[in-house]
């Protein structure tokens, strides 16, 4: 008996055939429930099994998944999640180096899925929030605005003569990249994503507070 059976309120799937011949061949097996049909393949494809799980297949907890594509239930998916989260979470931490807060050399700070643009920022919100300062935080890197001449230059040149690319030697790419740089720098756009390679030791900083996490 298959799982999906035990099932409480479990409809058997409907056997969908042709006949040929005056011989019934069967096809495939509907849903018992939402009516969609299974089409059976040359490759032995059990579309019984298929159609039982289409809207009665079985987490390991004994909840309905949801459908034929899901191995677990939707509780025992955000719970699954939510584990590998923490594992993930406790790897990093494990691996990271520790720097003491007076020895960052930046000021951003990530902290509980949330940029801080420095400490006072990251203090302000913990006082407003009501909870304790936090022992550490994820260091962050700044995300430079770039263009790459390569590319550009790739892209501008795609309708041009074979040797074209060739006709611009490195100094001159060097000199748009330098210039490029320089122009993205002056706009002054700059981004921060977590460097999970670097935890920032803020204990010291944050009074008696123990580590977070
Ligand atoms: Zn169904
Ligand atoms: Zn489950």
């Amino acid at each position: 008996m298959e799982r999906g059976e035990t099932v409480e309120g479990f409809i058997e799937p409907i056997p969908a055939f042709v006949e040929r011949d005056g011989e019934r061949i069967t096809v495939g097996h509907i849903c018992g429930k939402c009516r969609r049909l299974y089409v059976s393949t040359q490759l032995h494809w059990d579309s019984r099994a298929v159609a039982v799980d289409c809207c009665f297949r079985q987490c390991a907890c004994g909840a309905l998944t949801g459908g034929t594509s899901w191995t677990a239930c939707e509780e025992c998916r955000e719970r699954l999640a939510r584990e590998r989260e923490e594992e993930r979470d406790r790897a990093r931490r494990e691996k990271a180096e520790r720097v003491l807060f007076r020895e960052y050399d930046g000021e951003w700070l990530f902290w509980e899925e949330g940029f801080y643009a420095d400490l006072d920022t990251l203090l302000d919100h913990c006082a407003l929030e009501e909870l304790p300062p936090p022992g550490d935080a994820w260091a962050c890197r700044p995300i430079k605005l770039r263009f790459d001449v390569e590319d550009m230059l790739e892209h501008a040149l795609s309708d041009h003569h074979d040797e074209a690319y060739d006709q611009i030697s490195e100094a001159e790419k060097d000199a748009l990249q330098r210039q490029l740089d320089a122009w993205c720098d002056a706009t002054g756009v700059v981004s921060y994503e977590p460097d999970y390679k670097r935890l920032v030791i803020l204990e010291e900083v944050c009074g008696d507070a123990t580590s977070a996490g």
